[in-house]
């Protein structure tokens, strides 16, 4: 095996990366950009490479960076796999390789978008009131406090604490993370309207996928389950065709809807609604979630994180230990990290190649 490189350092040096690989693999490119700026002025965008007929019956799209900093992974993987598996993959299949969906979030090290807004929360039905949240609320302050000292850290970890041995870690952990869209500057929130990245996402999709009949999406993650370990997570139901034919594409695959996913049931990822961004087409989609931490040092990370950009300063000097934490969650440098996560993705993306 070529051994994959180690993680990039920041956002820009990740997209420089995937760019030049893409444009050794012959790949052709677009970029879109995105109206704001990186923790450095650095200009952000969603870039797209593209292998395979325009008019191919089968498009795969691997997409990284839905939750920003889980991009550091899903680039690295989308990289390696243009630099050593593009030459022999089946020529009848197009394949868009979509580099940071949420460039914005990656830049900054975080999981949310310039909105604080968790994309994967942000695919609801627009036109119906956002769906209600009583657990979350019950649990807004304790989870973003106005201080984050030592003091405060350390009682209200203590406060979840209590309540996680009150509900249960279940309750808690789809209370926390299941979505939430009244608490703006809280973790989960959904928003209040479709956010930059589903916008461009939609406008794209209609585009690119107008002519496919067979859609495959693999939506790249981390920070759930156990190290290393990459689950395929489907947002269809067990009973759904869709979920059927993910199970005959791969093995393993756990559905989030019927309790048996390290994910909890989440409102509005983007995978749920993967059928309306090419009607015409049979949409079979996946997430691949590796895992990182334990769930209590993710759920650490983005409260400091939450806390820094509703309280604190993102461009202030405490600001880079933030960063650090939250993409040490999400992140692995240790080499044996990618190194594991790799050959389960070859496997994943093979499979949809060759379907
Ligand atoms: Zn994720």
């Amino acid at each position: 095996m070529t051994s994959t490189a180690p993680l990039a350092a920041t956002y820009t040096e990740a997209r420089l990366a995937f760019l030049a690989a893409a444009e050794r693999a012959g790949a052709t490119l677009a970029s879109y950009p995105h109206p704001g700026r990186g923790p450095d002025a650095e200009e952000l965008a969603v870039d797209v490479a593209e292998l395979g007929p325009a008019d191919a019956d089968t498009v795969v799209m691997v997409v990284s960076a839905t939750h920003g900093v889980e991009g550091f992974c899903g680039s690295a993987l989308q990289r390696h796999w243009l630099q050593t598996h593009a030459a022999d993959r089946p020529r009848q299949t197009r394949l868009a390789m979509v580099h940071a969906l949420n460039p914005y979030g990656f830049a900054w090290v975080r999981r949310v978008n310039e909105d604080n807004v968790d994309l994967n929360r942000n695919f609801i039905d627009w036109h119906q009131p956002p769906p209600a949240s009583v657990d979350y609320d019950r649990l807004a302050d304790i989870l973003v406090p106005t201080e984050w000292t030592e003091e405060s850290r350390a009682r209200t970890t203590d406060e979840l604490l209590g309540v996680i041995a009150e509900w249960g870690f279940e309750r808690v952990q789809k209370g926390v993370s299941g979505g939430q869209y009244s608490h703006p500057s809280g973790i989960f929130y959904g928003g209040s309207e479709p956010v930059w990245s589903h916008r461009w996402l939609r406008g794209w999709t209609s585009a690119a996928l107008r002519r496919a009949k067979r859609v495959v999406i693999i939506d790249l993650h981390t920070g759930l389950g156990p190290w290393g370990h990459g689950e395929l997570i489907s947002s269809a139901s067990a009973t759904s065709p869709g979920f059927a034919r993910a199970a005959v594409m791969w093995s393993g695959v756990r559905s989030m809807t019927d309790g048996d996913s390290v994910s909890s049931q989440l409102a509005g990822d983007w995978l749920a609604i993967a059928d309306d961004l090419a009607p015409q087409a049979e949409v079979t989609a996946i997430a691949l979630e590796y895992g990182t931490v334990d769930a209590i040092s993710v759920v650490e990370s983005l409260r400091a994180d939450a806390h820094l950009h509703a309280f604190g300063d993102p461009t202030g000097a405490g600001a880079p230990a933030v960063r650090a934490m939250v993409r040490a969650a999400f992140a692995d440098d240790d080499p044996a990290w990618i190194e594991t996560a790799w050959p389960q993705f070859l496997v994943v993306i093979d499979a949809a190649l060759r379907a």
